[in-house]
């Protein structure tokens, strides 16, 4: 790039910036833009073209073109040379436009004489704005400067739609963050909420993208990349001395991170673009804006990542060069959603219960983000697409996370219509609430035990609000899945304890350690194994390596300290998995008492029944273990051999088919024939019309997620069971393959 191009690039920002500052309607700004453009860059026409809305791009300024056709010529996403440029993200550079793939000739504008056409997107933050073109009668391809140069234009068209520079009565020109916007994304954890945005990490805003002093902006920019090398440094000084696999992988993100700081292209580009005119932060956010565009197209997961770390490095660097630090001086609204792109379960659990719900861009619904949400019963939604660049702190924002919809912004009818929903639900929790302290008993008399799920203590308010029968089932990986390093012993019996505490003498069923398969902890090996569900998970690696499985339940008897004591061994799929993990815990016992530790006055040791091996065990078995549960979530998809976290084959099978169905019945029926104690703590028992077969089937204690009590002992407390069994009956006799229509219609019947 030579002096003279910067210079005249130069000058062409000065004198946008000019145009900018002088009063006037948006239009008239956008129309004098126009006119400067073309005037600089010697062409005949100059135009722009915003979104208006997601698929519909529209003229709104041009000189040169017929300005009859203003606001009236329109096209869709990928038609004609400009809805190219603003689908592919890409410039397009053509001395020769109309014979180029996908032009089309719009009369309106009389534009067949001009060959030669230079169109780029407007774009910020990888958000899609509109199209800058240049055209001229000369057929001829535009030099790369020409090319940099328009993109250096477009970057300051974008951050001033941005500040709402061209909106304006006659121009019809929608102000960016102010149109509803909706969001289909996919359910984290269910439930509505409505509140205002607060950003985890709130933008940074760029109020003056052009450089008054081109010499001090890149002063600026030079020293905040120092700053930034040094805190990279910092941070992986302190991150040197960890271990384990999360530790390495922060590792490689802080390397990554190290690597952009000192890549020399990064700044290269950077310092090019301030030469060019631009100032500091809108030449880091050019930049972060061309990465942001990449990561929409690249599907290389590893790649992706990288450009999320460039990502987050701009955002390092605009905070120190605007000087905001993480501190921006937002407060948290009283009704907050959060919005982030993703978020940690540590950071999240931090928040805690004043959050109304929350919104990700990112995450999945085994993500650590969404067990945090669960246990804090907050309705999240993920996979919400460009939610951090819509949405501004303090916008309105409703969350429906039954359905995974975001509404941003929301116009009268939605936020009625979700009124409406809220509540409904209120509604519905009131009445869930009168019928607290109640049993779920059955018209016909039959009282069934309703326990909770549970594994933060987070979750464990909900034992009172729910009226909760104690705790079914306490996943103890969830403490170790949140963290970065193995807790340790003490820790883990100073929380036993605290859950016991709370549990105020409600029975509480810890699970041991349950890892494997979906569940890996982030700093053990995770191991390669064609099929993990069926693979090294749960008791398997406890008995391999029972090293953890004794801390464990050394921890459980400290915390019980001469307190009744229940603990469950997950996937025994065996009798003798069961035993070998019970002469464990005996070994255990004998150490604790030889160490002079008190001893549980009274000790449960159950098995879960998770895969269909275990329900034809032998009696012995039925007669050893002092309970079972039943762990519907594994067992079903053993059963019909259908991943439960592949959503292609998990819903194709009811949990309601008569096969599933009879295999409970046998497993409650063998459990009866010895006077063992069964429960079903799947998510299926959360389900009210599930929850009523399986009672039909014979299952006197359920344990679900604390939300889905109420729902249950509703149902329940309206039905009889003998009717109930006798309408499975009749379907099994015709040959019905699910009886949900069977139950369904007799329901709607009464
Ligand atoms: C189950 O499999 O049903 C169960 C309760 O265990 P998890 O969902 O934790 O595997
Ligand atoms: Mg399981």
């Amino acid at each position: 790039m030579t002096d003279s191009t910067k210079s005249k690039s130069r000058t062409l920002l000065g004198r946008l910036r000019e145009a900018l500052a002088e009063e006037g309607e948006g239009q008239e700004r956008l129309d004098r833009i126009t006119q400067i453009i073309a005037e600089s860059m010697e062409c005949e026409v100059c135009s722009i073209y915003l979104f208006r809305d997601d698929e519909t791009l529209e003229l709104c300024a041009t000189q040169g073109l017929n300005p009859e056709s203003v606001h009236q010529t329109r096209m869709r996403l990928g038609e004609g040379l400009v809805g190219r440029v603003a689908k592919t993200s890409h410039v397009v550079n053509t001395a020769d436009a109309p014979s180029s793939r996908g032009f089309r000739f719009m009369p309106e504008t009389g534009e067949e004489v001009f060959p030669s056409f230079l169109g780029v997107p407007i774009q910020r933050l990888g958000e899609r704005l509109g199209v800058l073109v240049v055209q001229s009668r000369e057929a001829r391809k535009f030099t790369d400067d020409e090319v940099y140069a328009l993109e250096v234009v477009a970057m300051v068209v974008a951050e001033m739609t941005e500040l709402g520079a061209f909106v304006g009565e006659g121009a019809a020109l929608s102000a960016r963050h102010q149109q509803p916007v909706l969001f289909r994304g996919g359910v984290g954890q269910e439930g509505a909420a409505q509140g205002h945005v607060y950003l985890h990490e709130a933008r940074v805003v760029v109020t003056n993208p052009i450089a008054d002093d081109p010499q001090a902006e890149l002063a600026r920019l030079r020293n905040a990349v120092d700053t930034l090398r040094v805190s990279v440094d910092d941070m992986l000084a302190t991150a040197g001395n960890g271990a384990g696999a999360e530790h390495k992988e922060q590792m490689q993100v802080l390397e990554t991170y190290r690597m952009f700081a000192n890549s020399k292209g990064w700044m290269r580009r950077m310092e090019e673009d301030i030469a060019r005119g631009l100032s500091a932060e809108a030449a880091v956010e050019k930049e972060q804006s061309t990465a942001r565009t990449r990561m929409g197209q690249v599907t290389d997961a590893y790649l992706r990542e990288r450009l999320h770390d460039l990502d987050d490095l701009s955002n390092r660097l605009l905070r120190i060069l605007t000087g905001q630090g993480n501190n921006t001086g937002v407060e948290i609204p009283d009704d907050p959603i959060l919005v982030a792109r993703n978020i940690g379960p540590a950071e999240l659990l931090e928040y805690g219960r004043k959050l109304r719900g929350i919104v990700l861009e990112e995450g999945s619904v085994g993500s650590h983000a969404a067990i945090v949400a669960r246990a804090l019963a907050i309705p999240l939604v993920i996979n919400a697409n460009n939610v951090t660049t819509e949405a501004l702190n303090g916008d309105h924002i409703m969350v429906d996370g039954d359905q995974g919809i975001v509404h941003l912004r929301p116009d009268d009818n939605v936020v009625e219509a979700f009124k409406d929903k809220i509540a409904m639900l209120a509604k519905e929790q009131e009445r869930y609430a009168s019928i607290r302290g109640k049993p779920a008993e059955t018209l016909d008399g039959k009282v069934i035990t309703l326990a909770m799920n549970a594994g933060l203590m987070a979750d464990l308010p909900s034992l009172e609000s729910s009226g909760a029968d104690g705790v079914g089932l306490f996943r103890t990986e969830l403490q170790f899945l949140i963290r970065n390093k193995m807790p340790k012993r003490a820790e883990l019996a100073a929380l036993y304890s605290r859950v016991i505490k709370a549990a105020k003498g409600q029975r509480v069923v810890f699970r041991t350690l349950d890892i494997g398969s979906d569940k890996v902890l982030p700093y053990m090996k995770a191991q390669e194994e064609p099929n993990p569900a069926l693979g090294w998970r749960a008791i398997r690696v406890g008995l391999d390596k029972p090293g953890v499985m004794r801390m464990q339940l050394q921890a459980l008897i400290r915390a019980a300290n001469g307190r009744p004591l229940t603990v469950m061994f997950p996937f025994v799929a065996q009798f003798e998995e069961y035993c070998a993990a019970h002469s464990h815990l005996d070994r255990v016992l004998e150490r604790e008492a030889a160490l002079g530790h008190p001893i549980p006055e009274k000790l449960e040791v159950g098995a879960m029944l998770e895969t269909p091996s275990l329900a034809f065990a032998p009696r012995k078995f039925f007669e050893e273990v002092d309970f079972i549960s039943i762990g519907g979530n594994d067992l079903k998809q053993f059963f019909f051999a259908a991943d439960r976290e592949n959503e292609r084959v998990r819903q194709r099978y009811d949990t309601l088919n008569v096969s599933f169905l009879s295999l409970i019945e046998r497993i409650v029926e063998r459990c009866n024939e010895t006077g063992t104690p069964v429960s079903f703590c799947g998510e299926d028992a959360g389900r009210p019309i599930e929850a009523l077969c399986f009672a039909a089937m014979g299952l006197r204690t359920l344990s679900m997620r604390p939300a889905s009590i109420g729902p249950v002992k509703s149902l329940l407390r309206r039905a009889n069971l003998d009717q109930v069994k006798a309408v499975i009956d009749e379907a099994r006799a015709r040959g019905d393959q699910s009886v949900r229509p069977a139950i369904m219609g007799w329901l709607r019947g009464r």
